[in-house]
């Protein structure tokens, strides 16, 4: 089965070409490295630098590879850049994405998967409370905006077309070859500048000096089983939450990270960030039922952790 992963030079896009290889798919990559890195892209992997607003680009590598699923993971991915530019937001995930679904429809995809948002397009989720895909989305950024456009338009292009999908909304994805230096990926984040013995900074969730926003942390190897799941009929409805159901506030976060790798880390509180959610936890039920048990946080940490020391010690 040949599939071509979009984003697959970024963290979760190159986790799936990786597992996909191991077992047993062609894999190509296309990318244009706006966040992502070939390094970060498999030896084995056919890798296409390509951008996706441009549908000539699309075309040329469908016609070359002509994938048979696609996982669609390449994005404008931070929420803060969304708000500062929402042109540029729009120009990737909701134009970029029109042009890899008419690809698709064109060539002989058999079914696309789309790396959607459970921890931004819920809106603000209330204390006590689990985002379930029932809930009506209310999407409080450009970047949660542009992912639910797209949501509506897989649906369209299904009715009118028949172009077969799922929808992986995720929650806030940790792991190795998280970018440590973007605005995003608060773990990776902390993780980077603890290492390089540098202050760390915990956004406000309502005030300055709280314990930061509420999020729920899924480890990258439990969003890549959702992928496969989702490729190979595992999972059978169109939309599925890819979380674990357990919150966590930034500032414990940073105390678990911490604890993995044995360093204090020295805080400085900020304001809220524009556009950030103060709490977001996503009902995971029915991933729980498909794919079992999620990683726990403090092993997945520990693990991430043991991976960006390793980086350290290299550079
Ligand atoms: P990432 O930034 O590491 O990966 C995105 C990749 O897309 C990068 O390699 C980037 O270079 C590429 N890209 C961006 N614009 C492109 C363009 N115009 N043409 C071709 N490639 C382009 O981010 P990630 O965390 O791996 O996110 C993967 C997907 O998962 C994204 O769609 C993101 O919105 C979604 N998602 C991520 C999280 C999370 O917590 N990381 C949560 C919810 C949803």
């Amino acid at each position: 089965m040949r599939l071509l992963v979009t984003g697959g030079a970024g963290f979760i896009g190159s986790h799936v070409a990786e597992t996909a290889l191991r077992l047993g798919y062609e894999v190509a990559v296309i990318d244009n490295l706006l966040t992502g890195r070939k390094e970060n892209v498999p030896a084995k992997a056919v890798f296409y630098q390509a951008d996706i607003r441009y549908k000539d680009q699309i075309d040329w590598v469908y016609k070359e590879f002509q994938p048979e699923i696609v996982s669609h993971q390449a994005a404008q991915t931070s929420v803060a850049v969304s708000v500062r530019e929402p042109v540029l937001d729009a120009e990737i995930n909701i134009i970029g994405s029109l042009n890899v679904f008419n690809a698709c429809l064109a060539g002989n995809v058999k079914r696309l998967i789309f790396a959607s948002t459970g921890g931004a397009i819920y809106g603000e989720v209330p204390p006590g409370e689990r985002a379930s895909i029932s809930w009506p989305a209310q999407p409080l950024s450009p970047y949660a905006c542009s992912k639910l456009a797209i949501e509506g338009y897989l649906n369209c292009y299904h009715q009118q077309q028949g172009l077969d999908f799922r929808i992986l909304r995720y929650a806030n994805v940790y792991g190795p070859r998280q970018d440590p230096h973007g605005e995003a990926g608060v773990v990776a984040i902390f993780l980077g500048r603890l290492l390089a013995q540098q202050g760390v900074y915990v956004n406000a969730g309502r005030t300055v000096g709280d314990a930061g926003c509420i999020r729920d942390y899924v480890y990258v190897g439990d969003v890549v089983k959702a992928n496969l799941a989702a490729m190979e009929d595992k999972i059978n409805q169109p939309i599925i939450n890819v979380g674990t159901g357990v919150e966590t506030s930034t500032l414990e976060l940073l105390h678990l990270i911490e604890q993995s790798i044995d360093l204090e880390a020295k805080i400085e509180f900020n304001p809220p960030r524009p556009g950030d959610l103060v709490r977001s936890v996503l009902d995971a039920s029915e991933y729980t039922a498909i794919m079992g048990t999620t990683t726990d946080l403090g092993q997945g940490l520990k693990e991430t952790a043991q991976w960006f020391r390793e980086q350290t010690s290299r550079d």
